[in-house]
């Protein structure tokens, strides 16, 4: 990801910024629609992870769909050019306004949260003389077994229906002349590593495809959204999902009649690795018990560890220059033990650091404890596979400037 060339272009360059590695993300996104064609499975990608124009373009590119959250995401995806049928739509909290965009651009499907968005939804699609395309987010009370601030599926959490609602879904079908119902959705959660998850969804999903058969209804789709985690802690050993794997899941526990599609929800596994937040050292503050690198990249830049106890890997950019190795054999010199030992070499001395951002909250810190090389102002600090959930979660608190970026084609 980072060479020599990216280097002295990250020196040339004011930071805090996202970087974007679009081969890697390319190379993923080949990796993931080659996985999922096996099968004749249908990918929409969640914008809401990053909706940078660069990295829409790239997933467009690729053929994927468009899943989106908000009235906002669905404009984007259809200015990017995902074809409307090919975009869908959830979120527990869709206005009316957004509502009717969406059925103005003729998405192609709404993936409704409660009865009263049904009751909504078929008010304002009848007023337009159109039908909407339904799924129901079903909340199966799947435990994702991941963070809990990111988990979705269980039945404390706000979203999805219910299933003790599902026979009042049926009534409001039946009622509801300008809706047409297309088959179930489903999303547990995110950063799910564990895939015996996804079995336990696949089989909650297949009773309660069961209980529409037995009602009569036959369903089109079934959608088993996203949720599909990353390698936080190697992302240069694992930069690219184990989409096969995940994929086949699927394949083996999700029960499917002939002509069926199954969707899915994919965010993060796809773009969580092309993307890192490039900062640099401001100062270097040792105290007593901790010594803090302070960057100039806080959590208003990227705020998932503020905001969810997130893990990133931090790394030190720039290579040891001469002058500093110097001073190290001088430094090794006067420390009798370390010549004394075998092992002691020209290896940098290794500290711990508090790595923390600028902004006046003490949640504003990247990691604890993180081990580097003596570290100095003005390093170049990378914080890893930040691609997804972070540009597009930047705000301007303490009237920050807005955070910038940089690709790499
Ligand atoms: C966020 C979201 C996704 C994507 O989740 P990832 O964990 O990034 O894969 C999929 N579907 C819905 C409805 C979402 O809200």
């Amino acid at each position: 990801m980072f060479n020599p060339d990216t280097l002295s272009l990250f020196k040339n360059t004011e930071t805090p910024f996202y970087f974007y590695d679009l081969q890697l993300l390319n190379q993923t996104l080949i990796a993931c629609k080659k996985a999922a064609d096996k099968f004749g499975f249908h990918v929409h990608y969640a914008l809401k992870a990053n909706f940078n124009q660069k990295i829409l373009d790239a997933v467009f590119q690729q053929g994927f769909g468009a899943d989106c959250v908000s009235g906002n995401e669905v404009k984007a995806a259809i200015k990017t050019g995902f074809n409307p049928e090919k975009v869908v739509f959830a979120g527990v909290g869709k206005s009316d306004r957004e509502i009717n965009e969406a059925l103005d651009l003729d998405i192609f499907c709404f993936n409704a949260e409660s009865v009263q968005e049904l009751e909504v939804i078929n008010i304002l699609a009848g007023k337009k003389n159109k039908i909407a395309r339904i799924a129901l987010r079903i909340n199966p009370n799947v435990d994702a077994l991941t963070h809990k601030y990111i988990t979705t599926g269980l039945e404390e959490n706000k979203f999805g229906i219910n299933q003790w609602e599902l026979a009042a879904c049926v009534n409001a079908f039946k009622e509801c002349k300008y809706l047409e119902f297309m088959g179930i959705h489903f999303h547990i959660g995110s950063q799910i590593t564990n895939l015996d998850v996804f079995k336990s969804l696949c089989i909650k999903a297949n009773e309660i495809h069961q209980w529409f058969n037995e009602r009569g209804f036959q369903l089109k789709i079934l959608n088993v959204g996203g949720g599909l985690g990353v390698d936080y802690h190697h992302p240069d050993e694992n930069p690219i999902v184990d989409f096969d794997s995940y994929f086949q899941i699927f394949d083996k526990f999700l029960e499917r009649k002939p002509g069926q599609e199954i969707h899915f929800e994919l965010g993060r596994a796809l773009v969580a690795h092309c993307g890192s937040l490039i900062s640099r050292v401001l100062y270097v503050k040792n105290g007593l018990k901790k010594n803090f690198l302070i960057l100039d990249a806080g959590m208003t830049e990227l705020m998932r560890p503020a905001l969810y106890q997130a893990y990133h890997m931090i790394e030190r950019l720039n290579g040891y220059q001469m002058s500093e190795i110097g001073s190290q054999i001088s430094d090794l010199k006067s420390q009798a033990s370390n010549l004394l030992s075998p092992t002691s070499n020209l290896q940098p001395p290794i500290t711990k650091y508090d790595v923390v951002g600028p902004i006046c909250e003490s949640t504003d810190c990247f990691g604890k404890e993180v081990e580097l090389p003596q570290t100095k102002r003005g390093d170049l600090i990378a914080v890893r596979t930040a691609g997804a959930y972070g540009e597009v979660m930047a705000s301007g608190y303490n009237l920050r400037d807005r955070v910038k970026f940089l690709y790499l084609q």
